[in-house]
C-alpha cells in the first residue's frame, strides 16, 4: 500500500523562558479558550444538536450570535478555533458513540440478524437516526426511500428498536467538559514568525507577545500552543504533511549496523553518526545523576524541575544529530533499498536493568522510528532481516568467528574485520537470501 502523503507532527519549543507577564496574557486566552470549549460542549453535545453538527455553520452563526466572545474580549481568532475544536471533539464523541453502539448491537443475543441489519442501516444513514432519535417525521431521499423501506419489510418491532436506539445513545453519549486550560490552537491570522521566533496575538487589541524559539522554521497553518505556566514554557505543535518523494537515482541496496557507540556502519565500513554515543552517554549520565539526587533527597526535591529541563535538552541535541546523521546517510548512500537486523526482543528482565542499558534501549527505539519515517518519505524499503548471530558469522566464509575487541575476525579464512562492517555485511547478505526467497 503506497501512500503519496505522510502526516506527522513536528513542535517547536521556546528559547528562554517567558516572562510572567506575558505568560499571564497567553494563559488568559486558554483560560477564555477553556470557556468557549465548554460552552459548545453544553449546548451542542446533547442529542438535539444533532442535526447542527454537519457541516456546522449554524454552530457558527449561533455563537456569532450568543455575545460571549464580546462578553469576554476574546480575538475572532481564538473564538472560532475554540469553537471548530470543541465540534471536532463533539463529532469524535458521536462516532465513538456509534462504535459502542454497534458492538452492543453485535454482542446482544436478543436481536435477530434482520433487526441488527435494520438497527445498523439507521446508524449509518442520518437523517434516519436523526428522525428516529428525535422523534421526528423522517424524510428521506427517493432513492434511501427505498432501501429504508426494504430493511423495514424484515422486522415487525421498529418502535421497540427505535426505543432501543434512543436508549443506546442516552447511555453511551458522554457529556463533555474541560477543565483544563493550558492549551489552544491558533490559525495563521494569529501569528508571525519573526526574529527568530514568534509573535502570538493576545487580548490586548494589537499586542502580540513574542516568544524566542529555539528554531527558526517558519510555517503556515494552524498551530496549537500548549503553556507549561508555571515553568514559563511553551510547547507549539504543528501539523506537517510530507509527500513521499522518490528518488530514482536510490539504487543501491545497504545492509547496516546498529550500534551505541557509532548509530550505522554501512555493510562497505562507511560509519555515520560517529559520535552518537558521546550524546547518549551525555544523556545517560544526566539521567543517572538524577536519579541519584532524586533518591539521596526524595522529600524536597529542590531542583527536580531544573532536571527535567536540562534532560528535555540534552534528549533534543542527541535527537538533533540522529536526525541530521540519517539524512547524510541517506542522502550518502541511496540506497534503493535497506536491510537492518530486527532487534532482539525486549525481556521482562530489562525492565529493572541499569540506567544506561534501558536509556539505551529507548533511544535505539527513537533512532529506528527516525530511520524508518525517513526511509517512508522517500519510498525506500527498509526491511528487517532475521537478526540472531548476525554478530558471530563471517560474512566471507559463514564460520562463526569471535570478537577481539571491536574487530570481528574469522579463524577458518582469517578474515579481520571491524565488528559492525561484518555484522552490516551480513545484514546485507541476509537480506538478498530473503529477498530471493520470496
Ligand atoms: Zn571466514
Amino acid at each position: 500500500m503506497q501512500q503519496d502523503t505522510l502526516y506527522k507532527t513536528v513542535y517547536q519549543y521556546n528559547k528562554t523562558p517567558l516572562p510572567p507577564s506575558d505568560m499571564e496574557k497567553l494563559a488568559e486566552i486558554a483560560q477564555d479558550y477553556r470557556q468557549v470549549k465548554n460552552a459548545v460542549y453544553q449546548r451542542y453535545g446533547g442529542i438535539q444538536s444533532l442535526p447542527k453538527l454537519y457541516p456546522g455553520y449554524t454552530v457558527q452563526n449561533e455563537m456569532t450570535k450568543s455575545g460571549l466572545r464580546e462578553q469576554m474580549g476574546l480575538p475572532s481568532v481564538y473564538f472560532y478555533s475554540a469553537i471548530f475544536d470543541a465540534l471536532g471533539d463533539i463529532k469524535c464523541q458521536w462516532s465513538h458513540t456509534k462504535n459502542r453502539i454497534e458492538t452492543c448491537i453485535r454482542d446482544n443475543p436478543n436481536l435477530t440478524p434482520a433487526e441488527r441489519h435494520y438497527l445498523r442501516f439507521v446508524m449509518k444513514q442520518s437523517q434516519c437516526l436523526e428522525a428516529i432519535l428525535l422523534e421526528r417525521e423522517m424524510h428521506l431521499p427517493a432513492a434511501w426511500r427505498k432501501s429504508y423501506e426494504a430493511v423495514r419489510a424484515d422486522i415487525t418491532e421498529e418502535h421497540r428498536l427505535q426505543q432501543y436506539l434512543r436508549r443506546q445513545v442516552r447511555r453511551h453519549l458522554k457529556k463533555m467538559h474541560t477543565d483544563t486550560a493550558n492549551g489552544f490552537s491558533v490559525p495563521v491570522k494569529g501569528y508571525r514568525y519573526d526574529d527568530h521566533g514568534i509573535y502570538i496575538t493576545t487580548k490586548e487589541r494589537g499586542q502580540r507577545v513574542f516568544v524566542p524559539l529555539t528554531d527558526s522554521n517558519a510555517y503556515s497553518r494552524q498551530l496549537y500552543v500548549q503553556l507549561d505556566i508555571n515553568e514559563g514554557n511553551l510547547k507549539i505543535s504543528v501539523p506537517i504533511e510530507t509527500r513521499i518523494r522518490k528518488h530514482p537515482e536510490y539504487q543501491n541496496e545497504i545492509g547496516l549496523a546498529m550500534g551505541m557507540k557509532v548509530m550505522f556502519v554501512t555493510d562497505q565500513g562507511t560509519i555515520y553518526g560517529k559520535d552518537y554515543g558521546i550524546h547518549q552517554t551525555a544523556l545517560t549520565e544526566y539521567i543517572r545523576e538524577g536519579a541519584r539526587r532524586y533518591r539521596q533527597n526524595k522529600q524536597n526535591n529542590p531542583g527536580r524541575k531544573k532536571y527535567l529541563a536540562g534532560r528535555q535538552r540534552r534528549e533534543a541535541t542527541l535527537h538533533n544529530y540522529v536526525n541530521a546523521e540519517i539524512n547524510r546517510m541517506l542522502e550518502t548512500e541511496k540506497p534503493g533499498v535497506v536491510y537492518l537486523p530486527k532487534l532482539p526482543p525486549v525481556s521482562g528482565a530489562g525492565i529493572n536493568k541499569k540506567i544506561n542499558y534501558s536509556v539505551s534501549m529507548w533511544q535505539k527505539g527513537y533512532v529506528r522510528k527516525r530511520l524508518e519515517i525517513k526511509c517512508r518519505e522517500r519510498a525506500i524499503p527498509l526491511i528487517e532481516v532475521f537478526g540472531k548471530g548476525i554478530g558471530k558469522k563471517c560474512s566471507r566464509c559463514k564460520a562463526d568467528g569471535e570478537r577481539q575487541q571491536e574487530l570481528f575476525v574469522c579463524p577458518a579464512c582469517g578474515l579481520t574485520l571491524p565488528e559492525k562492517e561484518n555484522a552490516a555485511k551480513n545484514a546485507l547478505q541476509r537480506g538478498n537470501a530473503q529477498a530471493g526467497n520470496t
